[in-house]
């Protein structure tokens, strides 16, 4: 029997897993080969790979500081503001670290210690709840078989299966489906690309480069025509003036945006839910790296005194990280009002004088 089974080893799961590996019996699973330095079955996270700098700084909270090898250039320190709409642009400036998201993944999952059972490749299916806990149904290498322990944490991102499972759900967020394209890149330049355009989404569009390849993404409302609304910014960009080359992969992921406190999940008898799965992702950014690992720190602390009593501790804790998605959505309007956007960009409040 373990204490605590972690579902998902992303960066919420792999820092809660570092920060009680030694104080608890520990499970740790993912279905992602993350222990393997090689790509297989498609692993990547879809995602745009940017440290903000609220990211940063729980990192260095942490005691971390990123090594040589998962960073990508350029580093970045500015957002190009583009509105199409209204056609004005502006820069601003902003500090991200650009990192390879793969070798990010696996360098985290390094710092996990030993005493932790870590399982890569292998899946959670379901649950049933036990006398002393759960009893956890595990699929790996085509075998199921079962495990038990006496708390879950769902770390298992947007999509989880746990949090699918339970019955307390949160009501559901507004749902997005984002896409991401790769393509050879021309003429990078060294700038974030934030792109507002209705007829796209009422969310936000974005490039980055990353090495040699421009990274196109966008996060649009779920449904049929969301590969028809990523074609036509694709056109809108090339109009614009941007180059793009081959197409060197695709990806898509779930976004759930939570524009209310009400769409954040702490848990529910004996199920804490950190990372993504718990709905901690940035209403106005889709940043979500900084919430991982919050949620994680904080869960790791509510577990300090035992696990009697944890989840109310971590509701508690996680008040701060509730009220700051509060804030973001407050704040939102200023960059998805079209009329307060104009307003704001066209004053040039902030913004950088760029020399061409
Ligand atoms: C398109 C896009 C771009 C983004 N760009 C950025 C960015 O630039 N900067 C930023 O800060 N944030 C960004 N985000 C958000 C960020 O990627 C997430 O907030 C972050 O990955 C959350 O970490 P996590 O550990 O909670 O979940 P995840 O990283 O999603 O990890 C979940 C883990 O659970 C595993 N798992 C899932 N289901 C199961 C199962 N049934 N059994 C076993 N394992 C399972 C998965 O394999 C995965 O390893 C972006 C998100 C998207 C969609």
């Amino acid at each position: 029997m373990f204490d605590i089974a972690i579902i998902g080893a992303g960066p919420a799961g792999a820092t809660l897993a570092r920060l009680i590996g030694k104080s608890y019996k520990v499970l740790l699973i993912d279905k992602r080969e993350l222990n393997d330095s090689g790509i297989r079955g498609g692993i990547s996270k879809c995602c745009g790979g940017l440290v903000a700098p609220d990211a940063q700084k729980i990192i260095a909270e942490l005691g971390l500081g990123l090594p040589q090898e998962v960073l990508v250039g350029p580093q970045l320190f500015a957002v190009r503001t583009i509105d199409l709409e209204n056609s004005i642009e502006r820069y601003y400036q902003r500090f991200y670290i650009n990192i390879d998201r793969d070798k990010f993944d696996k360098w985290l999952v390094s710092l996990i210690p030993k005493e932790v059972d870590a399982r890569f490749g292998c899946s959670f299916k379901t649950y049933e709840r036990t006398e002393n806990g759960f009893k956890l149904r595990l699929l790996k290498d085509g075998r199921e078989y079962i495990e038990n322990a006496k708390i879950m944490v769902g770390a298992d991102g947007a999509f989880s299966i746990l949090s699918r499972q339970t019955s307390g759900r949160r009501p559901l967020a507004r749902s997005y489906i984002s896409i991401q394209e790769w393509f050879e890149g021309q003429s990078l330049k060294p700038y974030f690309s934030a792109i507002f355009d209705r007829e796209v989404t009422d969310f936000y569009s974005w490039t980055i480069p990353k090495g040699d390849v421009l990274i196109v993404g966008s996060a649009m409302h779920e449904g049929k025509d969301a590969i028809s609304k990523f074609e036509l910014l694709k056109r809108k960009l090339t109009d614009y003036g941007f180059e793009l080359g081959n197409r060197v992969r695709k990806e898509g992921a779930l976004i759930l945006r939570p524009i209310s406190a009400k769409h954040t999940l702490v848990g529910e008898a004996g199920i804490a839910y950190i990372g993504e799965a718990g709905g901690w992702i940035s209403p106005s950014s889709a940043e979500g790296l900084s919430y991982a690992f919050k949620s994680a720190l904080f869960l790791a602390q509510s577990l300090k005194p035992g696990l009697d009593g944890f989840l109310e501790r971590y509701e508690k804790s996680t008040r701060s990280i509730r009220n700051n998605i509060l804030v973001k959505n407050l704040k939102s309007p200023f960059m998805y009002n079209p009329i307060i956007r104009q307003t704001v960009m066209k004053s040039g409040i902030q913004s950088m004088d760029m020399q061409k």
